[in-house]
């Protein structure tokens, strides 16, 4: 499952390769489930949007479209406008000429959407040619004007492909490479949670993900189950630096394999960071030589030293 290192990489990967770009036509699967939104919404927000930004929001990837669109002319396609609008133009065209004249000339309008790809246990976005297998379990093939398609494809289908119109999307949580100190300590304040779980909490911190929230917890020294309000300032601080670091050393890892996950025959798996305490049970740790711990907390496999740890 990629978590927040890949999918920046991915999102970065996807900046190089599709900015700019724009959105001629959209094909979309019968598959219901990748959907989160209506097909033809998806459609509409897509199709002729030109791909001003594309960037990782927790563990979202947010393409930001913008559509330049031309006004009709209002005589002659009259047809293909909205009863409403033609009715309008026509009380406008009696009451002045003139600015019926005006309307005719062409008026580029704006519009922002924003779509939304959430790659699940096993989506991914490929850049492609059209010549290019459509691989079983395509979920989207967006056509582009410099001649390539980008493809959601998604075996399992736990992705999600959605849009916004008027509201920017909000993707909850804040930024784990992003938040200050203060705020940081702010977040755990009085939760009598597990700090594990209140790392995973997508409400507080959002993209932080099992692997690299026991890799941040032994970074900083903090037993997975200690009750985050028990955690000490100076545990917090220490926590604050080692998420921002495990993250940002992973994204550091991932930045030189960026084809692999966006090439249409990209089929390695996702790089790794060197795992300290994750997945080692029973291995000696890195530091002290003591067997790496296994708890589960709500669900999740927890690792740790029980001596660096506490
Ligand atoms: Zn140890």
């Amino acid at each position: 499952m990629p978590e927040l290192p890949e999918v920046e990489t991915i999102a970065r990967g996807l900046a190089k390769r599709v900015t700019g770009d724009v959105v001629e036509s959209v094909w979309l699967g019968q598959k219901k489930e990748p959907l989160k939104s209506p097909a033809r919404e998806i459609a509409a927000a897509l199709e002729r949007g030109r791909i001003a930004a594309v960037r990782r929001m927790g563990k979202h990837i947010v393409f930001d479209l913008d559509h330049v669109e031309r006004a009709l002319p209002s005589a002659s396609s009259g047809q293909a406008m909205p009863a409403k609008s033609r009715g309008a133009k026509r009380s406008t065209q009696a009451a002045s000429p003139a600015s019926a004249e005006a309307d005719r000339s062409v008026r580029p309008t704006q519009s922002h959407a924003q779509w939304i790809v959430h790659l699940g246990m096993t989506g991914r976005l490929q850049v492609c040619e059209p010549q290019d297998e459509v691989l079983k379990h395509t979920h989207a093939i967006l056509r582009l004007a410099s001649g390539r398609e980008l493809r959601f494809v998604d075996p399992r289908r736990f992705g999600r492909l959605s849009v916004t119109h008027t509201v920017d999307f909000d993707a909850g949580g804040v930024e784990p490479l992003e938040v200050d100190l203060a705020h940081f300590l702010n977040l755990f304040h009085g939760r009598k949670a597990p700090i594990k779980s209140a790392l995973l909490n997508q409400k507080l911190l959002r993209g932080v993900g099992n692997i690299y929230a026991d890799e941040s917890l032994f970074r900083a020294g903090i037993r997975p189950r200690r009750r985050a309000s028990s955690t000490t300032r100076q545990q917090l601080t220490k926590l604050h630096a080692a998420v921002k670091a495990v993250l940002t050393e992973a994204i550091a890892l991932g930045g030189s394999s960026i084809s692999d996950y966006v090439d249409a025959d990209g089929e390695e798996g996702f790089f790794q960071l060197q795992h300290r305490v994750y997945g080692r049970e029973g291995e000696p740790c890195l530091v002290c030589k003591t067997p790496i711990k296994r708890i589960v907390i709500a669900g999740r496999s927890s690792h740790y030293c029980p001596r660096c740890q506490k």
